[in-house]
C-alpha cells in the first residue's frame, strides 16, 4: 500500500521568490523522512506540493513511477495532519475519524457498520479507546492531535503527510507524541513525510532527515550521519551547539597555531579551515601531545550537564565545554583541552 515518493528538480516560486530552487529527495516505500530547517527554508511548500495543493514550476513529483500530474487529488490518497486546526469541531471524534471514508463516491463508500468497525479499530490504533462520542474541546492538544492522525489513516493513505504536527504542545507531551509515533510508523508502515523545525524530533523520529536551507536541500541522511558527518557548516550549526577554531591542515592533520589539536584526517587538502566541535567533543584531559592549553573563565548548567567556557590562549572567543560528572574545574583554573571528534570545512 505505501509508496515510493520520488521530488525531482522541483522549483518553485511565490511572484519573485524562490521558495524551492531545484529540490530532489528519493523516499523509499514505508519510510519517515523528516523536512528539517529554519522558518521560511520550504518545508511546508514541499509537503504541500507532494499533497498537490501547489503545483511546481519545474520539476515532478513521482508517486511508484506515476507523475502526480496524472493522478487527481482523490487518487493520491494523502492522509494530511496539520499544527493545528486539525478537527472540525462541530463534529464528535467519531464522525471526524469518519468523514474521508464517507467522502468517498458512492461506490467506494463503506456501509455504516462498516464505517464503525472502522473508527473503533483506529481509534484502538491510536490508544484512545472508546473516545468516540467526545468532541474536540473535550480533548486534550495531545488527544486531538492523535485523533487527527486517526483521521488521516481512515483512508488508508498511500502518503501519510504531517506539517509539525505536534508543534502547538507543551514539551513534555511532544516528546511523548514523538516516541509514540515512532512507534505507530513501525507498526503500520506508511510513507511518511514530518515537517519539523525542531532538531531533536527530526534526529529522533526520522527514519532519515532531509535538512532545507532558502529553498535547497542541504544534507538528506540518518540521523547519525547529518549530526556526526555534516555536510556543510549550516547543517552542522543548525543540528546543535558548535564551537569554531581557526585552523591549518597540514597532511591528515589540523594545526591552531603551531599546535596540532586533531589527527587522523581523511581530508587532508591543505591549507587554512575551520574546525567545528561540538562542546561535548571537548575534553578535560591531562597530559596529551594534542591538545589546548587555556584558562577555565565560567562555569554554569546547560540541562543535565555542567559546562565550561574555556578560553584558549591564542583564540578570542571562548569555547564551550561539556564537562564529565567526575571533572569539576575551578574558575580560573588552567587546563588542557583535547578535541575528540570535529568537523572541517573551507575556511570562510
Ligand atoms: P515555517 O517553518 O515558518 O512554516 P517553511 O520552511 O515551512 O517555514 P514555507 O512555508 O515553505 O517555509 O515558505 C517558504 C518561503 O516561501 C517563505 O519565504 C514564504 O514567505 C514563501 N511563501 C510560502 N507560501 C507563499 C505564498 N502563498 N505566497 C507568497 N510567498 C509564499
Amino acid at each position: 500500500m505505501s509508496v515510493a515518493v520520488t521530488i525531482e528538480t522541483i522549483e518553485k516560486r511565490f511572484e519573485n521568490f524562490p521558495a524551492l530552487r531545484g529540490v530532489s529527495l528519493d523516499i523509499q516505500p514505508g519510510e519517515l523522512v523528516a523536512l528539517l530547517g529554519p522558518s521560511g527554508s520550504g518545508k511546508t511548500t514541499l509537503l504541500r506540493l507532494i499533497a498537490g495543493l501547489e503545483e511546481a514550476d519545474r520539476g515532478r513529483v513521482l508517486f511508484g513511477e506515476t507523475d502526480t500530474r496524472d493522478l487527481s487529488l482523490r487518487e493520491r490518497r494523502i492522509g494530511f495532519v496539520f499544527q493545528q486546526y486539525a478537527l472540525f469541531k462541530t463534529m464528535n471524534v467519531a464522525d471526524n475519524i469518519a468523514f474521508g471514508l464517507r467522502s468517498r463516491p458512492r461506490g467506494e463508500r463503506p456501509g455504516a457498520s462498516e464505517i464503525g468497525r472502522r473508527v473503533k479499530e483506529l481509534l484502538e490504533l491510536v490508544q484512545l479507546p472508546g473516545l468516540e462520542k467526545r468532541y474536540p474541546s473535550q480533548l486534550s492538544g495531545g488527544q486531538r492531535q492523535r485523533v487527527a492522525l486517526a483521521r488521516a489513516l481512515a483512508i488508508e493513505p498511500r502518503v501519510l503527510l504531517l506539517d509539525e504536527p505536534f508543534g502547538a504542545l507543551d514539551a513534555k507531551v511532544r516528546k511523548d507524541l514523538r516516541a509514540w509515533l515512532r512507534e505507530l510508523h513501525g507498526r503500520t508502515g506508511h510513507t511518511t513525510v514530518f515537517v519539523t523545525h525542531d532538531q531533536e524530533e527530526a534526529l529522533e523520529l526520522a527514519d532519515r532527515v532531509a535538512i532545507l536551507n532558502e529553498g535547497r536541500i542541504e544534507q538528506v541522511g540518518s540521523a547519525d550521519d547529518v549530526y556526526d558527518h555534516p555536510a556543510t557548516p549550516f547543517v552542522c550549526e543548525f543540528l546543535g551547539e558548535v564551537n569554531k577554531l581557526p585552523v591549518k591542515v597540514v597532511g591528515s592533520q589540523a594545526f591552531f597555531g603551531d599546535r596540532p589539536v586533531l589527527g587522523g584526517l581523511a581530508q587532508n587538502q591543505g591549507g587554512p579551515a575551520s574546525l567545528y566541535v561540538r562542546p561535548q567533543h571537548l575534553r578535560i584531559v591531562d597530559e596529551t601531545p594534542l591538545a589546548l592549553p587555556g584558562t577555565v573563565e565560567h562555569l554554569r548548567r546547560n540541562g543535565p550537564l555542567r559546562r565550561a567556557e574555556v578560553a584558549v590562549d591564542g583564540l578570542k572567543k571562548r569555547l564551550d565545554v561539556d564537562l564529565a560528572s567526575q571533572v569539576a574545574p575551578a574558575i580560573g583554573e588552567r587546563v588542557r583541552l583535547r578535541i575528540t571528534h570535529g568537523n572541517l570545512f573551507a575556511a570562510a
